[in-house]
C-alpha cells in the first residue's frame, strides 16, 4: 500500500517570516493522514526544520549536484542536505531543464546521487504543450522516465512527479482522463523495468493542484499525491490539498 505524499515546491518563493505556514501546517495536521513534505529555497532549509522539529513534516531540497564536492560554484550536493537532516530532494524540475538546458541523464546521475546520500529522490517528468498537441505526450514521458531515472534505483528512495509543462503555475490542468492515462503508462513502464517493486514507488501529480481540484485528481488510480507550487506557500492553501489526501 503506498502511503499518499502531499509535497510543496516553492520554487523561489518564501522567507523566514513566511515560515510561520509551518506552525499553522502542525496545529491543522498534528497527525498526518499522509506523507507532508515541504520544499522551499536552499537558503531556508535550516529554518524550516528547525520548525518542522518534533513534527511529522518532511523538508527537502529542491535541487541537488550530481557530484559529492568540488569547484561547482553555487551548488549544493545531495550529502549537504542529507547532513542537515532534509529526507527528499526534486530533481529535473522542467524550470530546471529549461533554465539550465538539465538533461534526462543529468537528472539520473542527480537522483542516483540522492539516493546514495540516502535522500528520496522526485523525480520530475512532463511533456511541453506543443508536445502534447502533437500527440507526443506519451512519447516524451515514456523517453524522460527511461533516461532520467537511475536503474538501481530502490521504491522507496524514488517518487515520480508528472507535471504537464503548460499546467504549471497556468491554472490550467489536463482532464481527469489524461491524468489517468499517464499515470497508468508510468507504472507500467516501471513495472516493466523494476518488477513487483514498482507498485511501491509513488506517483505524484503536478500542475495547478489547488483546493478545489486535489480530492477529484487524488480520486484517480495510480496518483498517489501531488507535487504542489503556488498552493503550498500558505497553510490555508495547502491544508485542504492535505486533507484531500
Ligand atoms: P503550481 O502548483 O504553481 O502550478 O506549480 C507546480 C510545480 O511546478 C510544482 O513543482
Amino acid at each position: 500500500m503506498r502511503r499518499k505524499l502531499a509535497a510543496g515546491n516553492w520554487k523561489m518563493n518564501g522567507s523566514i517570516p513566511g515560515l510561520d505556514m509551518i506552525g499553522a501546517l502542525k496545529l491543522k495536521h498534528p497527525e498526518c493522514p499522509c506523507d507532508v513534505l515541504l520544499c522551499p529555497p536552499a537558503p531556508l532549509l535550516t529554518h524550516a526544520l528547525q520548525n518542522t522539529a518534533g513534527s511529522p513534516i518532511f523538508i527537502g531540497a529542491q535541487n541537488c549536484h550530481a557530484e559529492e564536492k568540488g569547484a561547482y560554484t553555487g551548488d549544493h550536493s545531495a550529502a549537504m542536505i542529507a547532513e542537515i537532516g532534509a529526507t527528499h530532494v526534486i530533481v529535473g524540475h522542467s524550470e530546471r531543464r529549461d533554465a539550465y538546458g538539465e538533461t534526462d541523464a543529468q537528472v539520473a546521475a542527480k537522483a542516483q546521487a540522492a539516493q546514495a546520500a540516502g535522500l528520496t529522490a522526485i523525480v520530475c517528468i512532463g511533456e511541453s504543450l506543443a508536445q502534447r498537441e502533437a500527440g507526443d505526450a506519451l512519447d516524451v514521458i515514456r523517453t524522460q522516465l527511461q533516461g532520467s531515472v537511475p536503474d538501481d534505483s530502490a521504491a522507496d528512495t524514488l517518487v515520480i512527479a508528472y507535471e504537464p509543462i503548460w499546467a504549471i503555475g497556468t491554472g490550467k490542468i489536463p482532464t481527469m482522463a489524461q491524468i489517468a492515462e499517464v499515470h497508468a503508462l508510468m507504472r507500467q513502464e516501471l513495472r516493466s523495468r523494476f518488477g513487483d517493486s514498482a507498485e511501491d514507488i509513488r506517483l505524484l501529480y503536478g500542475g495547478s493542484v489547488k483546493p478545489d481540484n486535489a480530492a477529484e485528481i487524488f480520486a484517480l488510480d495510480n496518483v498517489d499525491g501531488a507535487l504542489v507550487g503556488g498552493a503550498s506557500l500558505r497553510a490555508e492553501d495547502f491544508s485542504p490539498i492535505i486533507q484531500a489526501l
